[in-house]
């Protein structure tokens, strides 16, 4: 039977690990807090709002969600921006993604402090994970990828470590993080020939397509370990992953579930991020 790596211990443990930290802050008088941006009430984004502000919460972490409609033009989120680029009693943004259409993107990545840029998405931080130096935070679903990972005492120099998605919230910056540990990494997508077998010959298996069911007995080995980030809906209204769970899990070293895996470290890593923050702002 294989081991089922459950996020919740390893979200919990990382959570203990800042309370002292909190508690030293809090004793100079800085109180870590963390701004949310959205625009609309789009499910994803409300979903990761509530796991945001229930690990904030957890964590004793103030958090203040700035709500604007779906219509909100650039203008207007660049001046939400730049009012929480400004205060100083904010240690952490969190920029909710999807943005409506008519928002620039990029400009409001562009204008985003990366020393308040706690969820990665500022290209000050993206250098820091490829780089090694430099302001800003990893995106906080590639590092609980690697929490949950060192948390199950997966050793990763000198392993194999096959990424299928390339994207820069979760793929690509993964890929930099683990070749950092000394793990040899493959990274796939969607123009990846013979998808199968590249997966099958790796030790650690990281699925983050968001293409429901894709990973199935074709993809694994009996010594493998797997990590599912993909979040879907299935035919019957239920989340579910990018790993075909009940076929592919006995076929497995250990597996992480969805829900209950690596979604529930990833804001757990948000609230270190802000915890961080807190401890390098003046
Ligand atoms: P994305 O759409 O930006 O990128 C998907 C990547 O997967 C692309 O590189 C694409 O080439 C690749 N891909 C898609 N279908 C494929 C296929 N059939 N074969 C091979 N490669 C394929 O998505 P994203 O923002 O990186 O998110 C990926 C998944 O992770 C989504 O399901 C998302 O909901 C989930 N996610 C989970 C968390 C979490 O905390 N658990 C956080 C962020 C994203």
């Amino acid at each position: 039977m294989s081991e089922i790596y459950y996020g919740t211990p390893v979200a919990r443990a990382i959570r203990a690990s800042l309370e002292e930290r909190i508690a030293a802050l809090r004793g100079e008088g800085r109180e870590p807090k963390l701004a949310i941006l959205r625009c609309g009430d789009e499910p994803g984004a409300l979903s990761y709002e509530r796991s945001a502000l229930r690990s904030c919460e957890q964590a004793g972490i103030r958090v203040e969600s700035i709500v604007l409609p779906w219509t909100a033009g650039t203008a207007e989120l660049l001046r939400q921006v730049d009012r929480v680029n400004g205060d100083q009693s904010i240690h952490g943004v969190l920029v909710l993604r999807p943005l409506p259409r008519q928002i620039d993107t990029q400009q409001i990545f562009r204008r985003l402090r990366a020393d308040k840029d706690v969820d990665g998405i500022t290209v000050p931080s993206l250098a820091r994970v490829f780089v090694g130096r430099g302001s800003g935070f990893g995106p906080c679903t590639a590092e609980a990828c690697l929490a949950m990972l060192d948390h199950y005492g997966v050793p990763l120099s000198g392993s194999r470590v096959a990424i299928i998605g390339r994207s820069l919230i979760v793929g690509r910056p993964l890929s930099m993080m683990l070749c950092a540990r000394d793990a040899t990494v493959t990274l796939c997508h969607s123009k990846t020939r013979d998808l199968p077998s590249i997966c099958r010959e790796s030790d650690i298996l990281i699925a983050a397509a968001g293409c429901a069911g894709l990973v199935d007995e074709r993809f694994v080995h009996p010594g493998q370990i797997l990590l599912d980030v993909g979040v879907s809906e299935s035919f019957d209204g239920k989340l579910c992953g990018d790993v075909a769970f009940e076929a592919v899990s006995p076929l497995v070293r250990a597996i992480s579930p969805v829900p209950r895996g690596v979604g529930t470290v990833t804001t757990a890593i948000l609230a270190r991020h802000v915890v961080e923050a807190a401890e390098e702002l003046p």
